[in-house]
């Protein structure tokens, strides 16, 4: 039509019929943008994508089983017209451009009314980027402004939460890009932070230079005492009017002792909020390539704690009971114990020639992955000088990733 830019608006479609003519891959990037601002979103299309099916089945949006008819454009306020055919999408627009209706082309943007912006939201912020028909460039331009609103490079500063409480933060098995959005932004946003040893120490590089960093290493030793101290500096500062994070590596209530913290801060009529981590014994196999579970061969798996040795009078753990089972065992803090704990599993009925997996490092530049047997485990731990933190596998499950080596 012309050279003229487009003129952006943010157009509020809450409760407001959108219809969207064609229910291929198209359609289903848009729909869920449309869902997510409200809109009454009506697909029409012969076909639709299994995933537009899943939103219908769900109630999200409304699907008219068979081709474009002109009433259909009765009431719309947003058209986007996707089909596959050209002549189709060229009637759908020449009648809105009739009737007024704001109209997106899919296969030729020049011939509708209106163009998809990249999208993003973030700090309570909606950016859209209206590139000059370069998709890529203008994803690329949302993603940068996202970014620096999220880390704070733009404006978010006078922008940060500032409700005192304290903050779980799961910070994920050690790479600083497995933490969660919502784990970095509640970072980002503390007054404090109580950062723990296994914590992506890479992070709290990154922290604001007013931010009060407590390292939990440096408290006194003793695993109750420090405990305690914890519990009482979260508490108080939270008392104090701050924001507190607690950042611990994987996620906070998986041998975390998350919770005695939720409880402290309960006790003390501290609110706390939650924001779950990646978790090793599922994280640190996973990307040295092992499954924790897989079809017909194993359909449990445990996670176990080896801080205590098998029959150690505090062990809750019932090895007798873990040996009987098929699937996978995960074990955890382990590396001490694990001669015991193999022995254990072998009494207990595990076969000897069972393989093992151990994982030091996980996500790590260090990374690496020792292989044995349950037979060969004591043995193969010390001619590889294993140490923690090393997430121990037992189960065939090593074996589907290790083919050749067993
Ligand atoms: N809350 C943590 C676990 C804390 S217990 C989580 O959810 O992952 C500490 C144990 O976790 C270590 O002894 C080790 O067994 C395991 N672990 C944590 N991070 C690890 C990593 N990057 N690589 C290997 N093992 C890891």
């Amino acid at each position: 039509m012309s050279d003229f830019p487009p003129y952006p608006s943010g157009l509020r479609l809450a409760g407001r019929r959108v219809l969207v003519v064609g229910g291929g891959h198209v359609a289903q990037r848009r729909v869920p943008q449309l869902i997510a601002v409200g809109a009454d979103v009506h697909v029409v299309a012969p076909d639709v994508t299994p995933a537009i099916e899943g939103l219908v089945g769900s109630g999200e949006i409304t699907w008219h089983e068979r081709p474009f008819g002109d009433a259909d454009l009765d009431g719309a306020w947003y058209v986007i017209a996707v089909t596959d055919d050209r002549a189709v999408n060229d009637h759908v627009s020449t009648l809105c451009e009739e009737q007024r209706i704001f109209c997106v082309r899919s296969d030729d943007a020049t011939l509708g009314t209106a163009w998809t912006p990249a999208i993003g939201r973030e700090a309570g912020i909606t950016v859209a980027v209206v590139g000059n028909r370069d998709p890529r460039r203008s994803a690329s331009v949302r993603d940068e402004i996202v970014a620096g609103l999220r880390d704070g490079t733009i404006a978010a500063p006078h922008h940060r939460d500032r409700t005192p409480g304290v903050t779980l933060v799961g910070g994920g098995p050690g790479n600083p890009e497995l933490i969660s959005i919502a784990g970095r932004k509640a970072l980002m946003d503390a007054d404090v932070v109580v950062a723990d040893r296994l914590a992506p120490r890479e992070l709290l590089g990154e922290l604001p230079a007013d931010v009060e960093l407590v390292d939990v290493a440096k408290l006194p030793r003793g695993r109750s005492a420090q405990q305690e101290e914890i519990n009482r500096v979260i508490v108080e500062r939270a008392l104090e009017g701050k924001r507190v994070v607690r950042f611990k590596g994987g996620d906070n209530f998986v041998f975390g002792r998350g919770y005695e913290e939720v409880i402290a801060c309960r006790a003390a009529g501290v609110p706390v909020t939650v924001i779950p981590g990646l978790t090793s014994p599922v994280t640190v196999p996973g990307v040295a390539g092992i499954p924790v579970t897989h079809r017909g061969v194993a359909h449990e798996f445990a996670v176990v704690s080896g801080h205590l040795p098998p029959g150690h009078p505090e062990a809750l753990t019932d090895y007798k009971a873990l040996a009987q089972l098929n699937g996978t065992v995960v074990v955890m803090m382990g590396v001490e114990n694990a001669p015991a704990i193999a022995t254990a599993l072998i009494e207990g009925g595990r076969p000897a020639s069972l393989p093992v997996a151990v994982v030091c490092d996980g996500t790590m530049p260090t990374q690496r992955t020792v292989l044995a047997t349950l037979g060969t485990l004591a043995d193969r731990l010390a001619e590889e000088s294993v140490k923690p933190p090393a997430i121990i596998v037992i189960g065939e499950v090593v074996r589907v990733a290790h083919p050749d080596a067993y």
